[in-house]
């Protein structure tokens, strides 16, 4: 099986140093509302010690000494004290759970904003399942870590504390018996620790993978079920899902292994204390009422001590999580936003690159010194081979990435050095894939520019040629679409891009013309539309289209990043040259449909 690790590396930083940064950056603003859970933990402390305390009396004075008076006290504290430690338990458990709910949703909103600021870079390499499991898993890491330190810090210690003080103060010298085995099982306990943080560190891997598995199979449902890939996938996922559950499992067996251990020590320790305890009272003619305080304080502290002894495997689970939140919060945006920069201000629209030195990967650069100019208010038409860079180009304009060397600008300004909103706001993109949101066809229009009033995104529909087919959908604009849009055909996926980046209304559009081919109805709409879109803009095309080239003010024709030949159609042909070439190739009219993609071999 092919081995997929997260794409992110994982940074080992001690588990303080991570406690310390959780509390100081998410505990911090709950602060307050921690300190009355712990003075509710101390509460239900000194109520659990209380019972254990009470025995002695209840022994010695109810049942050797027979005082009535006693038995009423003594049972009226028991009932008090139930009373006390019910409603302590239930205010602490109600206030811890709403923090808890407080700190995901916060950590989740941090998340997500922080992940909007990352560059398109970030999400070529980072898979979205991963991103998927990041978002509810850390969150809830975050949660589970500072729940198990309040809970453990709160309850179980101070119970353990406080039980312990009754223990000593009711037979000093059995206590010694009890402080001999604790640090023993803590021992024990501790080297179980390092394992879990290991085996959780997998279980996210593994985590992701299923998701992944359940992402792809769902995207690409066409292509399983075309292909009969049912039984592949099928194994894809059982193998995933069969890895997850070896790593649960494996949590499973370390965490269970506690148990034993703690239980062999606590009967040993049990027993000895009952011998002792029976010796002095049936030798010495002790009063039992203490030891059996004493006991009843062991037993009581066992199961708290338990849980505390483990809260060190559990939190070395969660800040697995917590590390990974970090990783993703601390992964610096590759690119300068540039706030407070000049505002891109467009007169003509003119795009420029001068001397633009680009890469993706340093070993392989695609633009050497690359010049390009794409006239304002004027169509530039982008063909060539594929690989040869045309979607850089447009990826450039919107700076998705930023240039190594040269300039891109839009009037004379640098693109670099504007406020990056600006830039975008200038710009329209119609890309091959329409997106569609899952939301109403009305709003998904509207996200062309989100203040658009209703009447607009209708204007924007009727010029893009997609008003009638949206008033043929089952509710008109309010139609909702699934995240995947299956009802819409190609070509009215495009008109919804189209009357988008009309509502949008930018002096700049850039356009990546599906290479699918539409029936003629269809071709022709998309084509009125496309006209419509682009008069008086500057707009640069990756054209797919006989109709594009063919209005096209300027066509270049790129080749490994290179502008080899440029014109408009007629000069180019009469050239006889690349584009001639390229052209009889791919758009010579070849049977009934003239645009019928075929793929460009290299020049
Ligand atoms: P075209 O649009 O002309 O087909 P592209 O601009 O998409 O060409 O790609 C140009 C070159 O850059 C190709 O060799 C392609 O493999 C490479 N490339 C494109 N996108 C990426 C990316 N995100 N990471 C690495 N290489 C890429």
């Amino acid at each position: 099986m092919k081995i997929r690790l997260p794409s992110l590396k994982i940074a080992d930083d001690g588990s303080i140093a991570l406690i310390k940064r959780l509390l100081n950056e998410t505990g911090r603003e709950f602060a307050g509302r921690y300190a009355i859970v712990i003075a509710l933990g101390i509460v239900i402390a000194v109520s659990t010690g209380l019972n254990a305390w009470i025995i002695k009396d209840l022994i010695n004075k109810v049942f050797f000494d027979r005082q009535a008076a006693m038995l009423f006290i003594l049972t009226g504290v028991v009932v008090v004290n139930g009373f006390v430690r019910g409603y302590s338990l239930y205010s602490s458990s109600l206030m811890l759970g709403r923090i808890g709910n407080a700190i995901v949703a916060r950590t989740q909103r941090r998340l997500f904003d922080h992940m909007l600021n990352l560059g398109v870079d970030f999400y070529t390499r980072t898979p979205s399942s991963e991103l998927i499991t990041r978002m509810s898993h850390n969150a809830n890491a975050a949660r589970q870590v500072l729940d198990t330190l309040v809970n453990s810090a709160s309850r179980d210690a101070l119970s353990v504390v406080s039980l312990v003080a009754v223990m000593v103060l009711q037979s000093p010298l059995m206590s010694l018996i009890v402080l001999v085995v604790g640090p023993i099982a803590g021992y024990s306990i501790n080297r179980l620790v390092r394992r879990v943080r290991g085996v959780a560190r997998q279980q996210f891997t593994s985590q992701s993978m299923v998701i992944s598995d359940m992402q792809e199979t769902a995207q690409g449902i066409r292509v399983v079920k075309a292909f009969n890939l049912e039984p592949a996938m099928r194994s894809r996922m059982a193998a995933s899902i069969d890895d997850l559950r070896m790593r649960a499992d494996k949590i499973v067996r370390i965490m269970a292994r506690s148990s034993p251990q703690m239980e062999i020590l606590g009967g040993l320790a049990i027993a000895i204390i009952v011998l002792w305890a029976g010796y002095q009272t049936i030798y010495q003619g002790v009063q039992p009422g203490a030891l059996m305080s004493f006991i009843a304080a062991v037993a009581l502290a066992y199961e708290p001590a338990k849980r505390l002894a483990r809260t060190q495997i559990g939190l070395e689970a969660g800040l697995v999580g917590v590390r990974l939140m970090y990783e993703l919060l601390d992964t610096k945006p590759s690119m300068t936003l540039n706030e407070d920069g000049p505002n891109l201000a467009v007169t003509r629209g003119e795009v420029a690159f001068a001397k633009v030195d680009f890469a993706y990967r340093e070993e392989a650069p695609l633009f050497r010194r690359f010049d390009f100019t794409a006239a304002g208010g004027r169509m530039t038409a982008l063909v060539g081979p594929s690989g040869s860079g045309k979607s850089t180009i447009i990826s450039l304009i919107e700076r998705f990435y930023d240039v190594a060397g040269g300039q891109v600008s839009i009037d004379g300004q640098n693109i670099a050095t504007v406020k990056l909103s600006s830039l975008r706001d200038n710009i329209a993109l119609v890309g091959q894939d329409t997106y569609l949101f899952r939301d109403t066809i009305r709003e998904n229009i509207r996200f062309g520019r989100p203040n658009a009033t209703d009447a607009e995104v209708e204007k924007a529909a009727r010029e893009a040629m997609a008003h009638d087919f949206i008033l043929a959908t089952e509710n008109g604009y309010d139609t909702e679409l699934g995240s995947q849009a299956a009802q819409l055909s190609g070509g009215q996926r495009q008109r919804l891009a189209i009357a988008r980046a009309m509502l949008r209304d930018a002096p700049v559009v850039l356009l990546d013309e599906a290479t699918s081919a539409l029936d003629s109805e269809s071709e022709h709409q998309v084509q009125v539309a496309f006209e419509r879109l682009m008069k008086g803009r500057t707009t640069v095309v990756i054209a797919h289209r006989l109709s594009t080239v063919l209005h096209a003010d300027n066509i270049c024709v790129l080749v490994d990043g290179k502008v080899i030949e440029q014109g408009r159609h007629d000069e180019l042909l009469a050239a006889n040259r690349h584009y001639a070439r390229l052209y009889r190739l791919q758009f010579e009219p070849r049977g009934r449909n003239s645009a019928d993609p075929v793929a460009i071999p290299a020049a």
